[in-house]
């Protein structure tokens, strides 16, 4: 049976032999146009890569950088540039994102801005994979929050967008909390303390100082120029479980006490009364100094501290209302658990601690009721009056994020962590 289907075979080739021919030479053809096709592409791939390495001559990141720029071009970028004319939103929980801008270091070393910021409450992370054949391909890990702040984003705007809204809960009688969160090195201190020019920090470019101002504006309206007001500054710092008083010429440590009202004091706090912008101004240069004139390695010392700048707002004798800025401790700390020492180890332990705590505050915050699990660390602790109260109490975060290749994972943690806060506030919200 074997034989006769063979047979039978040939016949049909035989017959079809000259179609058979045809179709082969079509093949060939289709082959030669395909190769074809696919040496034009590599020649333009080449010419591309050597365009891009000839314009940036040994990028070991181009091939990043190009595909960066490819998806780039994909969107349509309409970044936030201005306040809108209403204003920014008020709303009890803010969390928002600022990118900063290449560092010239970051420039020099050829690292890549891997973050795209195309409208003003969205936030592309792109992040180098391999694939099993090694090949690269990036990763877009979309994101959403209240604002995001691109490069260009002056303190200014950020100021409008975040801590400026929030400046009349203190007149309302409520306490206003503003967080900077991040890795070290990501603009924190500049956003709260003011820009750097050289080592030299300008405080009036800050969001403490911006607050000042507005809180000195709101003052001066008729309606409280009457009363007996006050206005005070304290600025502190938290190192580990230590509270150091910034504005106190040997920057004692001072002790954290509660009462059987659950009243949270810091005992002997300087609290300097303040009648002008200039005034507060020359506090923050002081606490600035202070912060930062540690024995050892002062920028480090001051990434593994939390700093919380207060301005207060007194009637009479009793707080009415009070507004806390806190630049806090660097978030990398999980990551240094190999090579750290111990004593680095326990700090970088308390940090993520703090942290922890801090995020399960604005959720009980955002709650409205509940487990309020403040005393989970000293920075919660301290801060305790800006968790309790409910409504009247108003919390914005601004995460923080470097913006090369270097520095995506403690970039997707920071954001990570951010979502988080704002993602159960969404959650929460439904259950009310
Ligand atoms: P962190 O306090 O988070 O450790 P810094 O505020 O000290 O970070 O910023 C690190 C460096 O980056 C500083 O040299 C600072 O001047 C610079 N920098 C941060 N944010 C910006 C920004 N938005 N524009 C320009 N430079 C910035
Ligand atoms: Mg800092």
């Amino acid at each position: 049976r074997g034989a006769a289907r063979i047979a039978e075979n040939n016949t049909k080739q035989s017959k079809t032999g000259n179609l058979r021919c045809s179709s082969v030479v079509r093949e060939v053809e289709r082959m030669k146009e395909e190769r074809e096709r696919r040496r034009q592409l590599q020649a333009e791939q080449r010419q591309e890569k050597s365009a891009l390495m000839s314009r940036d001559p040994g990028n070991p990141n181009w091939e990043v950088a190009m595909m960066v720029r490819q998806y780039r071009d994909t969107l349509a970028f309409k970044p936030l540039r201005s306040l809108s004319p209403r204003g920014a939103r008020v709303q009890q929980i803010t969390v928002c994102v600022r990118k900063r801008p290449m560092s010239r270091s970051e420039l020099t070393n050829r690292n890549v801005d891997v973050i795209s910021v195309p409208s003003p409450d969205s936030l592309v992370v792109h992040e180098l994979r391999n694939k099993v054949d090694l090949t690269k391909f990036l990763e877009h890990h979309k994101f959403r929050f209240d604002y995001t702040f691109d490069e260009q984003c002056s303190n200014k705007l950020v100021y409008d967008h975040t801590a400026r809204p929030l400046i009349r809960t203190m007149f309302e009688g409520g306490n206003a909390t503003c967080f900077a969160y991040g890795q070290t090195g990501s603009g924190k201190t500049h956003t709260m303390g003011g820009e750097f020019l050289g080592k030299v920090q300008d405080c009036s470019t800050g969001i403490y100082a911006m607050a000042a101002k507005d809180v000195f504006i709101e003052m001066a309206k008729p309606e409280y120029r009457k009363m007996n007001t006050e206005i005070t500054c304290s600025f502190f710092e938290i190192y580990g479980t230590k509270v150091y008083d910034l504005l106190h010429p040997d920057k004692p440590m001072l002790r954290v006490l509660e009462d059987g009202n659950q009243q949270v004091v810091v005992v002997g706090l300087t609290e300097m009364a303040v009648t002008k912008v200039d005034d507060v101004l020359e506090l923050i240069e002081l606490g600035n100094k202070e912060r930062t004139s540690g024995k050892t390695s002062a920028n480090a010392k001051s990434s593994r501290s939390h700093a919380v700048f207060q301005i207060g707002l007194y009637k009479g004798d009793s707080i009415h209302g009070k507004c806390s800025f806190v630049d806090l401790a660097g978030n990398e700390r999980g990551a240094d658990t190999k090579t750290a020492n111990r004593q680095t180890r326990i700090e970088g332990a308390e940090i993520n601690k703090s942290l922890l705590a801090l995020k399960e505050c604005i959720r009980a915050l955002s709650r409205g009721s509940g487990h309020l699990p403040f005393r989970g660390s000293k920075l919660t602790q301290v801060l305790r009056d800006s968790f309790v109260g409910g409504k009247r109490n108003k919390t914005c975060m601004i995460a923080m994020i470097a913006p090369g290749l270097t520095s995506v994972e403690h970039t997707l943690n920071t954001l990570r962590y951010a979502d988080r806060v704002k993602e159960l506030i969404a959650k929460d919200e439904e259950t009310v």
